[in-house]
């Protein structure tokens, strides 16, 4: 019979990623942990009228990458494809958003039915962070500071670049908007196809588009930029001088627009030069107007998403991922014989007591000596400890370094934890 296999464009994590997994978990949870951000956990499936109503019925994701599907009682539901959305309704339904500020920050799997691809996946996983009731330009800052700190404990502050903008509010990109399609439409006949089509759908998104011909003609177009209303215009100098106070190095990138509807004012994406074209590894910007149009208050918001796979992808590219970041065994306990079984076991559970943050992995399964040695080997532990019947009967067991040439030593077993741990701490 044939296997069945996953689906295409979604990844098992196997064993031996997993560790370089939990550390940028980790290090992210840590940094976010720092500023005062608070972990909020959302199911994967949403009503699919709350993907349509914030991300907007023209975009990319609600047009085509979606996975939707009716439950059995008729309802239609969706795979969340982000995560904003989501957060909004489970904040906004539990009261959180009233009279209040809130730092919130999410993680999972997300779903997208896109063309697989190296960075780009159908299920794939982000960390997202969502601030609430705050204006800004400050919190905007904040957030980019953050993820500058982010970048510099991984080791990535080299590797990436800050592109920002602002977008100004609806009404003056409404304006803006006329202007655009004003202007392309006299070259509507040179355009590419997805330009053409967006041209009555979502004209802002023809700025990204990354067709030579599209682009040329774009080079002669309006500029966002002089259509901006007052506030956003000062909101913006006003953000760029505090991430030039905190020595936050951006560019400003007037096409970059964002492909999701509810954004306002302030985007922002980290690009790296790394991963060839999916090189966006954190992008996000403000969205003051989401909340009320989800049946909220008005409550202005800022927020940002990264891609954990591409980040993962950039730090084995560039080989930043840490020594000690492995599943390792330190210590591997060997039992020959049935009779040790017991001790070894007993063993294995001092030495867990005595070196709680060391693997110390118990030889299960029998078999010769030889054999469990080998599998003591495999376990990339730094020692094994030998215990068969004379070991036992001696009341000594042998210490045999695995990854140097040191000869096997007699440690009595009272003296076994302390051996070991100033053993594994040079
Ligand atoms: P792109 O332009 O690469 O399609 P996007 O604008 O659709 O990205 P967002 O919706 O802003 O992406 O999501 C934030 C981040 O999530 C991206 O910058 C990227 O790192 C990651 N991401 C988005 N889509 C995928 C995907 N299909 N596979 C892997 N990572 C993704
Ligand atoms: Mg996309």
């Amino acid at each position: 019979m044939a296997k069945i296999q996953a689906i295409r464009g979604m990844n098992d994590i196997l064993p031996e990623q997993t560790p370089v997994w939990q550390y940028v978990e980790s290090t992210v949870r840590q940094v976010l942990g720092q500023y005062g951000y608070q972990e909020i956990r959302m199911p994967v499936v949403e009503q699919t009228e709350l993907f349509k109503r914030s991300i907007g019925e023209v975009t990319d994701i609600v047009e085509k990458e979606m996975y939707t599907f009716d439950d059995r009682n008729g309802d239609s539901l969706t795979l969340r494809p982000e995560g904003t959305a989501g957060c909004v309704r489970a904040a906004e339904e539990h009261g959180l958003l009233f009279n209040q500020t809130r730092r919130l920050w999410y993680t999972g799997p997300m779903f997208r039915h896109e063309r697989p691809q190296k960075g780009r996946y159908r299920q794939f996983h982000q960390i997202g962070v969502e601030c609430f009731g705050m204006d800004g330009p400050d919190i905007d800052a904040e957030l980019l500071i953050l993820t500058a700190r982010l970048w510099q404990v991984l080791g990535l502050a080299g590797h990436t670049r800050l592109e920002i903008n602002s977008i100004g509010t609806s009404e003056a990109r409404k304006v803006y908007r006329q202007a655009l399609v004003d202007y392309l439409d006299q070259y509507r006949d040179q355009l590419d196809d997805d330009s053409k089509r967006r041209l009555t759908t979502n004209p802002l998104r023809i700025l990204d588009s990354k067709d030579a011909g599209t682009r040329k003609i774009l080079d002669g177009a309006p500029s966002l930029d002089d259509y901006l209303d007052d506030e956003s215009r000062a909101h913006f100098e006003q953000l760029k001088g505090l991430l030039d106070a905190a020595g936050v190095k951006y560019s400003v990138n007037p096409a970059l627009v964002r492909g999701l509807d509810y954004y306002g004012k302030t985007v922002f994406e980290w690009i790296t030069d790394s991963l060839g074209a999916q090189g966006t590894v954190c992008a996000g910007g403000r969205y003051d107007g989401l909340v009320e149009q989800l049946g909220g208050k008005p409550t202005k918001a800022v927020g940002f998403a990264m891609g954990l796979e591409r980040l993962i992808l950039l730090l084995e590219t560039l080989e930043l991922v840490p020594d000690y970041v492995n599943n390792h065994a330190d210590v591997y306990v060997t039992a020959v014989g049935d009779k040790v079984i017991a001790p070894a076991m007993a063993i294995a559970e001092e030495l867990r007591s005595a070196l709680p943050g060391r693997v110390v992995v118990t030889h299960c399964g029998g078999g010769s000596f030889k054999s469990q040695m080998k599998k003591a080997d495999r376990s990339g532990a730094r020692y094994a400890v030998i215990l068969g019947e004379n070991e036992l009967a001696s009341g000594n067991v042998g210490l045999k370094p695995l990854r140097d040439d040191e000869p096997q030593q007699d440690i009595a077993r009272s003296e076994l934890a302390q051996a070991l741990a100033s053993r594994l701490a040079q």
